[in-house]
């Protein structure tokens, strides 16, 4: 059964609904890269990962998401020119989503951007994450259950699911005009950021247990 959930970023400035959220519609990873660490990095929201240095992202349909206000507080970070669109709150910093660009097939929500009706956990609504990914990529030792790659069975279970988001469309749920929603980072900005984060991962320890 799927349900709509709503967007929030923090202060409530930004807020929207995602469609169509259930296990079978929605694949969640929580990503170890250090692109998804820097993002947050930048934004000075290390505390937005879990405690080994991961991004909690829940993929859906781009269509299924509507922003309904605060358009203007939507900013998008890129670590290089030809970069992952990453969108954070202008107003508070809160990190909402991943797209490839502004017709990306697939839009990657922040799991801290999604608030469930109710106070309900986001794993009764989207499932717990089908896995835990990219460790290879991360740049600090990560803990086993951490695969260094895509497991194939997430593959399998994203492919399922995009057939799906393919049918429903690619209008952009972010839209913001001002000129400057935009940041690029340089690559010293880029490589800064990136040696932080890592280091912090790295001093925070891998020893936790699976989420
Ligand atoms: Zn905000
Ligand atoms: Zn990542």
């Amino acid at each position: 059964m799927s349900t709509d959930v709503p967007l929030s970023c923090k202060c409530g400035t930004i807020r929207g609904v995602a469609r169509h959220s259930s296990p079978a519609s929605n694949s969640r990873l929580v990503c170890y890269c250090a692109d998804c660490a820097t993002f947050a990095e930048v934004l000075e929201r290390s505390d937005a990962l879990n405690a080994d240095g991961g991004s909690d992202i829940v993929q859906t349909a781009p269509s299924w998401v509507e922003i309904t206000q605060g358009h203007d507080q939507l900013r998008c970070l890129r670590l290089s020119p030809k970069g992952t669109h990453r969108w954070y709150a202008g107003c508070c910093h809160t990190l909402i989503a991943n797209t490839i660009g502004p017709a990306s097939p697939f839009v990657g929500l922040l799991g801290e951007f999604m608030k469930p009706a109710d106070g309900r956990p986001l794993d009764d609504v989207v499932g717990p994450p089908i896995a835990h990914v990219n460790g290879r990529a991360a740049g600090h030792p990560i803990p086993p259950h951490v695969h260094p790659r895509l497991p194939p069975v997430a593959v399998l279970k994203v492919v399922a699911r995009a057939a799906r988001w393919l049918v429903a469309g690619k209008k952009p749920p972010f839209v913001n005009t001002a000129p400057d929603y935009m940041r690029v980072l340089t690559r010293d900005e880029r490589e800064a950021a990136r040696t932080a984060a890592i280091g912090r991962a790295d001093r925070a320890g891998t020893t936790s247990p699976p989420a």
